[in-house]
């Protein structure tokens, strides 16, 4: 039977809406709603859906660059989100995350071998400077980068290189799990491959563990094994990715699905399309979120909170249509 590494139990976090002259709280943005994942060791999982979803600020509370509003986040069988301040730093080697923006993720006034060799001071994971800066060559070499861009500062590089110093700087520590927060995202599409055939060949031959966090089924459907798919602050159906795509159960997921376009142009799909944009989750819809621009919505959908449940072989879903 397959390891835990990461479970998320009952995640939320909420940001306070302030207004007035004595910044008075007045409501909440509930960016990540009673949120349950897990990810298995040396797997995949991609956490999909549009921007605005709660995805990254779900990738972000799990790693506490963002402080949880409430919930459990078990990372062999530690919940980190009770760490003191040593222990999450020890637990962060073991947790590193890749950030969507390459440009604006690297210090620009860093050279290379510095970016990558942070971590590894932080860390204290070399004896000294000679053999830190062995490390970065090597992990360099792993990336693609040879040992001649040590020297040479990010605005030197182009997208896909940065993207590359950034999959090297979370190496460094040699990491379990990887947060891999879109990031091919702003990338060219010619480029995306290259970077995402690389995180699968660092899998491999680290062992590594990903969640990865796309807006774009199209984009984790290569690299994962499982999929769970978000909408407004809640996970709304996750399973094995062969499943997802085969026979998906929400009507959400059947939306966005229809949106990727066929292969094979014998093959006719209908694309559904959503009315109107995804509602504030300041105010989320009652009952179902989904249930204003759910083409499958009935009475029920506006007054009961569907449940997230397993309906088989871990296919999980929350969708009233499912338990008629
Ligand atoms: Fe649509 Fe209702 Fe299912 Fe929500 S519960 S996805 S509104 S059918």
């Amino acid at each position: 039977m397959a390891e835990k590494l990461l479970e998320v139990n009952n995640l939320k976090k909420y940001f306070p809406v302030k207004a007035g002259i004595f910044k008075k709280t007045v409501a909440y943005v509930k960016a990540v709603d009673d949120v349950s994942f897990f990810v298995n060791k040396g797997e995949t999982l991609g956490l999909v859906g549009e921007s605005g979803c709660g995805k990254s600020t779900t990738g972000r509370t799990i790693l506490r660059l963002l402080e949880a509003t409430a919930g459990e986040v078990i990372f062999e069988g530690k919940d980190v989100l009770s760490l003191n301040k040593e222990d999450l730093r020890n637990i962060r080697r073991d947790m590193q995350i890749i950030f969507q923006d390459p440009y604006a993720s690297l210090n620009p006034r860093m050279t290379v071998a510095d970016i990558v060799g942070e971590p590894i001071d932080i860390h204290n994971l070399a004896k000294n400077k000679k053999e830190r800066n062995e490390k970065v060559k090597d992990i360099l070499e792993r990336v693609g980068l040879g040992s001649e861009y040590m020297r040479r500062y990010p605005h030197e590089f182009s997208g896909g290189q940065r993207q590359r110093i950034g999959v090297a700087r979370a190496l460094a520590v040699d990491p379990k799990l990887i947060i891999a927060d879109e990031p091919v995202s702003a990338l060219d599409v010619s480029i995306q491959a290259q970077v995402i055939n690389l995180l699968q060949d660092l899998q491999k031959d680290f062992g590594l563990t990903y969640l990865f966090i796309a807006h774009d089924l199209s984009v984790v459907k290569h690299i994962s094994d499982r999929i769970a798919v978000m909408y407004l602050g809640k996970i709304v159906e996750m399973a094995d990715k062969t499943e997802l795509f085969d026979d998906p159960m929400h009507p959400y997921t059947q939306s966005l699905l229809s949106a990727i376009p066929e292969a094979d142009p014998t093959k006719k799909k209908e694309r559904i399309i959503l009315e109107g944009d995804v509602p504030s989750p300041v105010d989320p819809p009652s009952g179902c979120r989904f249930h204003p621009r759910c083409p499958k919505a009935f009475d029920k959908c506006s007054v009961e909170e569907p449940v997230f449940k397993d309906y088989g072989d871990n296919h999980f879903a929350a969708c009233h249509l499912l338990e008629e």
